[in-house]
């Protein structure tokens, strides 16, 4: 049996709310950190950090020089929305695994592919029989210990691409493991050394076969691109802070020690949700499975349509506040699957049709994402990528006021 289409979102959920200024804002702040040399790519993986990836696409294309994909999928999408749009066309990496059924649509559509692991030595036969030609990067392991050879190993993993003349390589990379998570970057130092051991190797390889030994080198996510200059070369790839996050508290420190001014970073992405009810329960009562709260006043109580299917985390259970009339006001008692319960009481005026923030900015409060990942013990990474990409997905000018 098709599945069909997948089922429309209900009229009465949770939505998105995209500030479409702050994606070229945030871009813009990049762009000055690392001068007009370096080129800006954009990180639109995991939907987009779950902020929607159609909605993201028409939003970021005009700001950046390339994007960075996971998977061949998304990369196809970008050319057939450049196509569809009359955008001119952006440089296009696939940075997550692709198999040698897809290398020749994605050499059609100029997009560009990382060789990480064995699976590109299939991939020359499969281009030779189309008759194209694939544009690749090759990944350096400089200490992070995931895709990709180190330094020493880069040399014979690659010899296949001698008798691979269909693949020309065009770039190298690497990725930190550790620049996020301290304020001093011994670590990451010690990869950009390993870096340049892993290019140097690889260039004398494609020197000894004749081949161009000129290569786009890029190595910095958001957070190596602002703290650590040598590590920028001719390409950032920008995921979380394109959309207004910073990757850590620790960037954020290192960030204020280097300059003199912190750029501001503007979050696009806020998470509403209409309620369904308001209702006083009286004291003692209980709220949500498993009663684990119980009312010690009476309490006036608003329901919501959100619950972890959508992403909310039930880790957030009795920690996590909301925004209702620009106050904060507890979840109560357990996250559900498809429900939380909010304590409405101290809201001064609650209106007819009260709306919750689960993130984003309501009058002088803020719910950020850094504060529902620390409410459930992870990273806003996390939090973004799982927000449901069921729930539809609004784009405002300028979602600054409100
Ligand atoms: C996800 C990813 C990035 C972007 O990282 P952020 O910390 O979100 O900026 C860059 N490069 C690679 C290889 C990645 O996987």
């Amino acid at each position: 049996m098709a599945a069909g289409p997948p089922p429309p979102p209900p009229a009465v959920a949770s939505h998105v709310v995209l500030d479409a200024a702050a994606f070229g804002h945030n871009v813009g702040v990049f762009r000055r950190v690392v001068g007009p040399g370096v080129r800006v790519a954009a990180v639109v993986k995991g939907n987009a950090y779950g902020h929607g990836f159609d909605e993201v696409l028409p939003l970021l294309h005009p700001h950046v020089d390339a994007f960075d994909v996971v998977t061949p999928g998304e990369a196809l999408a970008i050319r057939a929305a450049e196509a569809r749009n009359g955008w001119s066309r952006r440089a296009v990496l696939v940075i997550g695994p692709v198999d040698a059924t897809e290398v020749v649509d994605l050499a059609e559509a100029g997009v560009d592919v990382v060789v990480a692991d064995p699976r590109a030595r299939r991939w020359e036969r499969a281009l030779a029989d189309a008759g194209r030609r694939l544009r690749v990067h090759v990944h350096v392991d400089s200490g992070l210990g995931r895709e990709g050879w180190a330094p020493a190993a880069v040399g014979d993993a690659v010899a296949f691409l001698r008798d691979a003349p269909h693949l020309d390589v065009v770039g190298v990379l690497t990725h930190f493991a550790d620049t996020e998570d301290v304020t001093e970057q011994t670590y990451a130092r010690r990869q950009l050394r390993a870096f340049e051991q892993g290019v140097s190797a690889l260039q004398a390889r494609l020197a000894a076969w004749g081949r161009p030994t000129a290569l786009e080198r890029h190595a910095a996510a958001s957070a190596a691109a602002l703290v650590l200059p040598e590590s920028r070369f001719d390409t950032v790839r920008v995921g979380i802070s394109a959309y207004g996050i910073w990757p850590s508290r620790e960037t954020r420190l290192s960030v204020r020690s280097l300059r003199e001014e912190l750029p501001v970073l503007r979050p696009a992405l806020s998470w509403r949700v209409p309620a369904l009810l308001v209702k006083e329960l009286p004291a003692g009562s209980f709220v949500g499975y498993g009663c684990t709260h119980r009312c010690r006043d009476a309490t006036r109580i608003a329901v919501f349509p959100v619950g972890y299917h959508d992403g909310y985390p039930r880790r957030v259970s009795h920690r996590a506040h909301v925004l209702v009339g620009g106050q904060r006001c507890p979840v109560l008692g357990r996250v559900m699957m498809n429900l939380i319960v909010a304590d409405v009481t101290g809201v001064a005026e609650l209106g007819d049709a009260p709306v919750a923030t689960l993130l984003g900015r309501d009058g002088d409060e803020w719910v950020r994402a850094e504060d529902l990942a620390g409410w459930a013990d992870t990273i806003a990474y996390e939090i973004l990528t799982r927000i449901g990409a069921h729930l539809r997905r609004e784009v405002v000018p300028d979602g600054s006021v409100r």
